[in-house]
């Protein structure tokens, strides 16, 4: 890759990478470089360990995320974490499931960062709200059906007021994307019922995404609840026509999921 003059992972620096769904070959040039360059990786819950395996062997890897039950460090410990590491003159890997600036909170720690004035780059991935959808052979937007698409998260979904989500708008956009759905979608659902959205509407929860063990449930808005018990997490859901698509389109076969189709 030296061909291509990348930007190096510097000694003193924080890169905050985007590790893509799971699937290793949608990681871009500059996150394969930086886990070939960094001395810690500090990643969270939601990346591979197969990506985690490209690290060099004389990396140290720090989880950060949730685990079965232990606290989790908290948003500052792992901003001030990344703050003191780069002091100390490591080249430093903030590695995130999915794109680190959606979802993630690369924002809040990218600002603790830039405060720090500790000298950083962003490095986009592949976000499970675009690419889990490809992998189940569900285009985001398509001319004639869908010109918009709109990502929620449904985390503090019940929020009211002005913290509180726009559910009319949220019933009438043509694709609805909603991250960390799974323990509120009888909540969502319902609002979006009640908000005008078609019960028949199309929906599609997607697990593990781009991984070998990727499941979808394909439903409509008002059986989701009920269908989604048998899904795993990580799951990202959509709402909208496109869904329809991949009757035509599911293109992913895992290789080693002995419940898909021709395998
Ligand atoms: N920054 C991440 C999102 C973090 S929030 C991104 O851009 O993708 C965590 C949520 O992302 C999960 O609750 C789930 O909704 C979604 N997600 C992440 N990886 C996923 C995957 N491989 N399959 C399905 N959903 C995924």
């Amino acid at each position: 890759m030296n061909e291509l003059d990348l930007p190096a992972l510097l000694p003193g620096t924080v890169w905050l990478v985007g590790a893509g769904p799971g699937d290793p070959g949608l990681l871009t040039l500059l996150a394969v470089q930086a886990l070939a360059q960094a001395d810690v990786v500090v990643y969270d819950a939601l990346v591979d360990r197969r990506i985690l395996a490209l690290a060099h062997t004389g990396a140290t890897l720090e989880y950060a995320g949730k685990r079965g039950g232990t606290p989790s460090p908290s948003q500052p410990d792992i901003s001030d974490r990344l703050v003191a590491l780069a002091r100390a003159g490591k080249r430093v890997l903030r590695l995130k499931g999915g794109d680190p600036f959606v979802f993630g909170r690369g924002g809040e720690e990218a600002l603790v960062l830039a405060s720090a004035g500790i000298p950083f780059r962003v490095v986009p991935g592949i976000t499970a709200g675009i690419g889990g959808l490809a992998y189940a052979g569900i285009p985001v937007t398509h001319r004639r059906i869908a010109r918009a698409v709109t990502f929620i998260t449904g985390h503090d979904i019940a929020a009211e007021g002005p913290e509180g989500l726009d559910w009319i708008s949220l019933a009438r956009t043509p694709v609805l994307v909603c991250y960390m759905a799974r323990g509120q979608i009888a909540l969502l659902t319902g609002r979006l019922i009640e908000a005008g959205r078609d019960p028949s509407d199309p929906a599609a929860l997607i697990s593990k995404a781009s991984q070998p063990d990727q499941q979808v449930i394909e439903t409509s808005l008002d059986r989701l609840a009920d269908a989604s018990q048998a899904s795993e997490t990580p799951a990202i859901l959509v709402i909208g026509e496109v869904v329809r698509l991949r009757a035509a389109l599911d293109w992913f076969k895992p290789v080693s999921n002995p419940l898909a189709p021709g395998t």
